[in-house]
């Protein structure tokens, strides 16, 4: 017991108990003091958040202790896997910051070495061919109360089992006719431990390997060898491959091969978010997104486009910790993550995404002036922009109300209120339809208040932003919802789907007028709207018509929780 305690204890303060794990090891010199992680995406489909995570701690661990970390690919599986997901996984991982060098592994480059182990494991009789069907093989399996029952040709000798997998390998015999299996124990309380699969017979093409081969490794066996071959020292993974650790120390011992250590995690689950690739894929190719990168889904593509910085997601994986147990995360915190980044990173510009026109009755009207306004309030480094001014202006539908509510400090009929760093207005006849919609609203300002400086120690409660009608840009801006209203997608009602929750209105368009100098803005570049919210000019804008995304409200709910908390 001491002793276990003596291992648990890290040697820093704070530390999760993997890197705790690490700097033990490194204490005792278990890996001579060397740490090498690695990442093994299997190419069937695009990163996600929860991928992030393991991003994060695999290439993150290796940097904090001066190690490596490769890139592997878990390319077992000829039938699911496409260069196009190879390409996406690596510009996602380059994109967080993991640096993998010349280390960019496939599993499939190690066939014929996989091979060669799987037939020492024969010679040594400790795997044999087998005959049974895939559901026999489950119904042999037993359940964790019953034990298995052997499969009758369990006990072929030596030189049948070599003689049918080679003849395996050459393509003698259908898919699904024999599959080669360790022979370990049936009856052992770890399932997998019950002669798991180690090749099944694939008359596929793979992705990388072509036509070479016609029986493919299970993950299960390619995994704990892949590691040994590459020297990884800490083999981290979620925890749903927990029972998957006995095997992974059964193969490598009996090879007799480097042994790597797998220590497992929680993964990471999010409110109103399905973090899975045959979910995610799903909801690509049925259409209730428009691919991969629409900003509505969970994956790294689409954070990007959507505006999300790296950087955010650097910090909401730190501030969500590692545990050894299952949890889910409040989707709030990533958005907190977010805006705390944004809100140090981004200019401001002035933006109004439901326009309704303002006339200022006493401004000339072939009078123009240009405002400079710093583009950081905080960061000077940001510099200035020029924002015209005229005597037609827009402002949001939602800074003026007809009979403002208690506590409502912007427009109104009468009211006077400061359009940012330009003047102070004051309301003083609205033109209306017939069903009440505002379509104009007058107005008289304060020659005096140039700059949006009171002239004369007068206060007005209200700030509003504004673009000039005459000089303002058109955008599409795209307004996003959670694509999921329930907190838990992955709990589904009896006789539903996860796809019946699917939020339809997860997306709303608006046409907006933006400042002329945004013009500017780059593909990619995120951006505070003033008093709105971050948003991210799109690759779908045109030289008509600029697109942005909202990558995140200006409501900062997390930090209120946190406070009430
Ligand atoms: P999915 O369940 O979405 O299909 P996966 O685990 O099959 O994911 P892999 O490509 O095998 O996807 O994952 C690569 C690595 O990322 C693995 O080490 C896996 O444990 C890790 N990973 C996947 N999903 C999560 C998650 N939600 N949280 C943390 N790590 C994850
Ligand atoms: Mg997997």
């Amino acid at each position: 017991m001491s002793q276990e305690k003596a291992q648990e204890a890290p040697a820093k303060e704070n530390v999760d108990f993997i890197r705790a794990k690490i700097i033990a090891d490194n204490a005792s010199g278990r890996f001579g003091g060397k740490v090498h992680t690695r990442f093994p995406p299997e190419p069937n489909g695009y990163l996600h958040l929860g991928h992030a995570k393991s991003i994060c701690l695999n290439f993150g661990v290796a940097k904090e202790f001066g190690g490596l970390c490769n890139l592997r690919f878990d390319d077992t599986n000829p039938t699911k896997e496409e260069t196009e997901y190879v390409d996406s996984i690596k510009e996602d991982v380059r994109w967080l910051g993991g640096s993998w060098d010349d280390r960019e592994f496939y599993a499939s480059n190690y066939f014929e070495q996989l091979y060669a182990y799987a037939e020492q494991l024969i010679q040594m009789g400790k795997a044999y061919v087998d005959d049974l069907t895939a559901d026999e093989i489950r119904e042999y399996r037993g359940t964790l109360k019953e034990p298995g029952r052997e499969s009758p040709y369990r006990n072929r000798s030596v030189e049948e089992n070599l003689d049918l997998f080679r003849r395996m390998r050459a393509g003698e015999f259908p898919d699904g006719s024999h599959v080669l299996r360790a022979k370990i124990d049936m009856a052992s309380p770890n399932l997998t431990m019950r002669d798991p699969t180690l090749y099944r017979i694939r008359h596929a093409a793979h992705h990388r390997t072509g036509d070479a081969w016609c029986i493919y490794p299970m993950y299960d066996f390619t995994h704990p060898l892949s590691d040994s071959i590459e020297g990884i020292t800490h083999s981290l993974c979620t925890l749903e491959f927990v029972n998957n650790r006995d095997f992974y120390n059964w193969i490598l011992e009996t090879l007799g091969v480097y042994h790597p250590e797998q220590t497992e995690f929680a993964r990471l689950n999010l409110t109103h978010t399905v973090l899975s690739k045959r979910k995610l894929i799903q909801l690509v190719k049925e259409g209730y997104v428009k691919g991969w990168d629409d900003p509505r889904m969970p994956t790294l593509c689409a954070l990007r486009r959507k505006g999300v910085p790296p950087e955010a997601l650097h910090d909401f994986c730190r501030r969500i910790g590692l545990a050894k147990s299952d949890s889910v995360v409040d989707y709030g915190l990533l958005e907190f993550c977010i805006r705390e980044y944004l809100n140090a990173h981004t200019p401001r510009w002035m933006a109004v995404l439901d326009p309704v026109k303002v006339v200022i009755d006493n401004y000339p009207e072939d009078q123009e002036e240009v405002f400079e306004m710093p583009l950081h309030p905080e960061d000077a480094s940001y510099g200035s922009r020029k924002v015209p001014f005229a005597r037609e202006l827009y402002i949001d539908r939602d800074d003026f109300r007809m009979d403002p509510p208690k506590k409502y400090f912007r427009l109104a009929p009468g009211r006077e209120v400061r359009l940012r760093y330009a003047y102070f207005v004051t309301c003083t006849e609205v033109k209306t339809d017939e069903a009440g919609n505002v379509l104009e609203i007058h107005c008289t300002y304060d020659p005096a208040s140039k700059g949006g400086n009171s002239p004369d120690g007068r206060k007005v409660k209200g700030t509003i932003h504004w673009v000039s009608a005459r000089h303002a840009i058109p955008a599409e801006v795209r307004l996003y919802d959670h694509l999921f209203l329930d907190d838990d997608p992955n709990d589904v009602p009896e006789g539903k789907t996860f796809l019946d929750l699917v939020n339809p209105d997860s997306m709303k368009t608006v046409q907006a007028r933006l400042e002329p100098a945004m013009a500017a803005v780059k593909v990619g570049e995120a951006v505070q709207f003033e008093r709105v919210g971050y948003f991210c000019k799109d690759r779908d804008s045109t030289e008509e018509l600029a697109v942005f995304n909202r990558t995140a409200t200006l409501r900062d709910s997390w930090a209120k929780i946190e406070k009430k908390g």
